[in-house]
């Protein structure tokens, strides 16, 4: 029996990565794995434009500005978002200027409108006299109240990104951020590595699928549809490659099947029951055995090894085992297969509300719901832990994982808690 983390070592060490890739269209690029570096070949945003709504000045006509004593400038133009000015601002003038449209020439900074009042005549001029604008029809002037720093509220070109800039790595995946940092890049199209293949195979003879009718001793296959949704989540591709039944034969051909995928998983027939053929079935067909049996609760049955290239799990049959050691090892090997830099998930600690005992030198998996008191993370079990305990599963939304070492998990300690989704 070896441990969960040298389980893990063993499985990531005989993953090769995919090479090939594909070009997609942007919206079908969330979640893959991106195979290329890309650079900005532009700067984000293209020009320097206000971070307010408000009017743009040269801040040295703000020197002094309060509440008490406004400055009052001329406004020249009003310039909405998407659009351009050919004018520049003098001294004493402004640009009543909205969030998003360029600086114009002359101005330095902007001040926000709430730190200023439109005025529609320059209140030095005595009452009746109005000084002559050409430009426009009626002259306006504002009162600003507050004194702002040159490029204050200004949004600089390149400030986001700078042109030439590595935007996104090769292996990163593939976010509602980096779709949208593409799509502002001007890139319609990006090259990502092909989905791994992942071909799923259940076994026993007791399992009937799903729109079949139970008989006495028979329980439907869950494990290939668990599995299968696990596989997508992962950014996999799942085969199904339905049930063999607990006899060499069916399971050497079945099995044979699935060798055309990137990766098989077979779940259930692995333990050491009468009719657990499948370690000797995938040893027949020439598969090198890496591990069997892992120091874990639950999933302890867990068989890893090669056919030819292709990386083989002998998955538990129990729901919750397969579901436990899915995550703990299928996929970040899915991960690493795909191209993906990233391939485990962040742990971080939670408070343990009630009390649990283990056995020492297992790693344990709870599953338990997460809920934020007052600030803190607490954790408490979803109910009964047993392996076959499917529910478990569906009201947990963390898994807690305890080390080898530990024996006795007291109300209050703290330990590492995982996000499933
Ligand atoms: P095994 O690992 O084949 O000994 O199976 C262990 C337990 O898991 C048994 O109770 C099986 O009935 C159950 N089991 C095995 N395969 C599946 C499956 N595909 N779906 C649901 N339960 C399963
Ligand atoms: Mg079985």
């Amino acid at each position: 029996m070896i441990k969960v983390l040298h389980a893990r070592e063993i499985i990531l060490k005989n993953i090769t990565p995919v090479k090939e890739s594909e070009l997609l269209n942007l919206d079908g690029c969330l979640g893959r794995v991106s195979a290329l570096v890309i650079e900005a070949k532009e700067n984000i945003p293209p020009f320097d434009n206000s971070a307010m709504d408000g009017f743009a000045i040269k801040a040295k006509d703000s020197f002094g500005a309060s509440r008490e004593n406004p400055k009052t400038l001329e406004v020249i133009e009003d310039l909405p978002a998407g659009y351009a000015t050919r004018k520049s601002v003098g001294d004493a003038q402004a640009v009543r200027i909205m969030t998003g449209a360029p600086i114009p020439e002359g101005a330095d900074s902007v001040v926000m409108v709430e730190d200023s009042q439109k005025v529609s005549r320059c209140p030095c001029l005595p009452a009746g006299r109005k000084r002559q604008v050409s430009s426009r029809k009626k002259e306006e002037y504002v009162r600003i109240f507050r004194e702002v720093k040159r490029g204050e509220n200004v949004r600089y070109a390149g400030e986001d990104v700078k042109k030439g800039e590595l935007v996104i790595k090769r292996g990163a995946l593939l976010k509602s951020g980096h779709i949208g940092m593409l799509a502002s890049l001007g890139i319609s199209k990006a090259r990502v590595f092909r989905k791994p293949e992942v071909a799923i195979l259940a076994t026993g003879d007791e399992l009937v699928e799903i729109r079949q009718k139970l008989a006495p001793g028979k329980i439907r296959n869950s494990n290939a549809y668990s599995l299968y949704s696990q596989v997508l989540r992962a950014g996999a591709f799942p085969i199904l490659l339905g049930i063999a039944r607990d006899r060499k034969e069916d399971l050497r051909s079945k099995i044979g099947n699935g060798l055309r995928a990137d990766m098989l998983l077979v779940s259930g027939g692995i333990s050491v029951g009468d009719y657990d053929f499948v370690k000797d079935v995938l040893k027949d067909l020439g598969t090198v055995m890496k591990f069997w049996r892992v120091a874990m609760k639950p999933g302890k049955p867990l068989a890893f090894g090669m056919i030819k290239k292709i990386p083989v799990f002998g998955l538990p049959g129990n729901p919750v085992s397969s579901m436990i050691t899915f995550e703990q090892f299928v996929r970040p090997a899915l991960l690493k297969m795909a191209g993906a830099r990233e391939i485990f998930r962040f742990h971080l600690p939670a408070i343990f509300g009630e009390g649990f005992k283990k056995k020492k030198g297992l790693r344990y998996f709870l599953r338990v719901v997460l809920e934020n008191k007052n600030g803190a993370l607490y954790a408490s079990l979803t109910g009964a832990q047993g392996s076959g305990i499917l529910k478990s599963m569906v009201l947990a939304n963390v898994i807690m994982e305890l080390p080898e070492e530990l024996e006795n998990l007291r109300h209050g300690d703290t330990a590492q808690v995982t996000y499933l989704d």
